[in-house]
């Protein structure tokens, strides 16, 4: 049987312990000594992909029945994991790198698998999102996460505004997205364009020789980024949200004093600086000064 900690709501015993299991997001170090030998222990691993996990297992010389599980074929390895389950085998479940679940193939087996009684246990390490959140100096106390945001600008910057918020005493918090190095310059300026230039910490290659963490508004980072002969590398996003109190000046009033200082010649970047000492969010003042534009 597979070392844990049993669930006080466990069901039944015969039953199989479906172990979730996080593995490193770059530097193999960080897989830790429970990870090791639960993933020596029991009787499958079900991986995302066989070959890149069957690598990593290597390096730890374990040897372990390996089941690919990832999203394609999901639903049916859920119930036959389940069959193994319920048979009595324990069973591991892995992605590429990081947690499982997060962005990753497995809620379909979790919920299968506690539905049908058999005890979920955490093995918990590495995720890119905590892991930046960590380093990236923005505040912790709320974050949210929203995964991979979508690929299209139009639709990127349709998100963006849904996790800006619609106004009107929305607290801060930091939220927290993954992108590809192909599209890190896209997502920066349409961040920028549509949240008011926030603080941003972008972490490229956590954990690995080339890890680096880039902070600052988001305009300043994608300019780092875009200034370089080549961007390589796993990203993660953290993008700080700022209060929007819920007593403001209303938006009419409030158009007029953006159209009249842009009228003086001033930047919406200085504008919205100078509003912000009102509680003003920048995102606000941006958002005005696109309307304006358009009208
Ligand atoms: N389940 C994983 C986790 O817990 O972090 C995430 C899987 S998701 C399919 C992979 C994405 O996570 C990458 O495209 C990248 O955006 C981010 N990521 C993974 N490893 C990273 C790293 N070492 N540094 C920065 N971002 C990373």
């Amino acid at each position: 049987m597979a070392p844990g900690a049993r669930d006080s709501r466990a069901g039944d015993d015969s039953n199989g312990r479906l172990y979730v299991v996080a593995t490193p997001i770059g530097n193999l170090g960080d897989l830790s000594p429970r990870a090791r030998e639960v993933l020596g222990a029991v009787a499958v691993v079900a991986a995302e992909d066989t070959r890149v996990s069957g690598r990593m297992l290597a390096r730890f010389e374990i040897r372990a029945e390996l089941i690919s599980y990832h999203d394609a074929n999901e639903a049916a390895r859920s119930v036959k994991l389940l069959e193994r389950l319920k048979a009595g085998d324990d069973v591991a479940l892995i992605s590429d790198a990081g947690t499982p679940c997060i962005s990753d193939p497995g809620y379909r087996l979790v919920k299968t698998a506690a539905d049908a009684g058999v005890e979920v246990i955490t093995v918990p390490g590495p995720s890119a999102v905590i892991a930046l959140l960590s380093v990236s100096g923005l505040p912790t106390d709320r974050f949210s996460f929203a995964g991979f945001l979508p690929p299209r600008s139009a639709a990127r910057r349709k998100a963006l505004r849904g996790l800006g918020g619609a106004g009107g005493g929305e607290a801060a918090r930091t939220v927290v997205v993954y992108e590809s190095p192909r599209r890190i310059l896209g997502l920066l300026e349409d961040v920028a364009a549509e949240l008011g230039d926030p603080q941003v910490a972008a972490g490229r290659e956590l954990t690995k020789m080339h890890e680096e963490v880039l902070r600052g508004r988001a305009s300043e980072v994608r300019a780092e980024l875009a200034a370089r002969d080549s961007i390589k590398g796993e990203f993660v996003v953290a993008i700080h949200i700022e209060e929007e109190p819920s007593e403001q000046m209303d938006n009419e009033t409030l158009k007029a004093a953006v159209a009249a200082a842009l009228a003086r010649g001033e930047t919406v970047r200085d504008i919205a600086a100078a509003l912000k000492d009102q509680g003003i969010p920048r995102r606000r003042i941006y958002s005005i000064a696109r309307e304006l534009d358009r009208s």
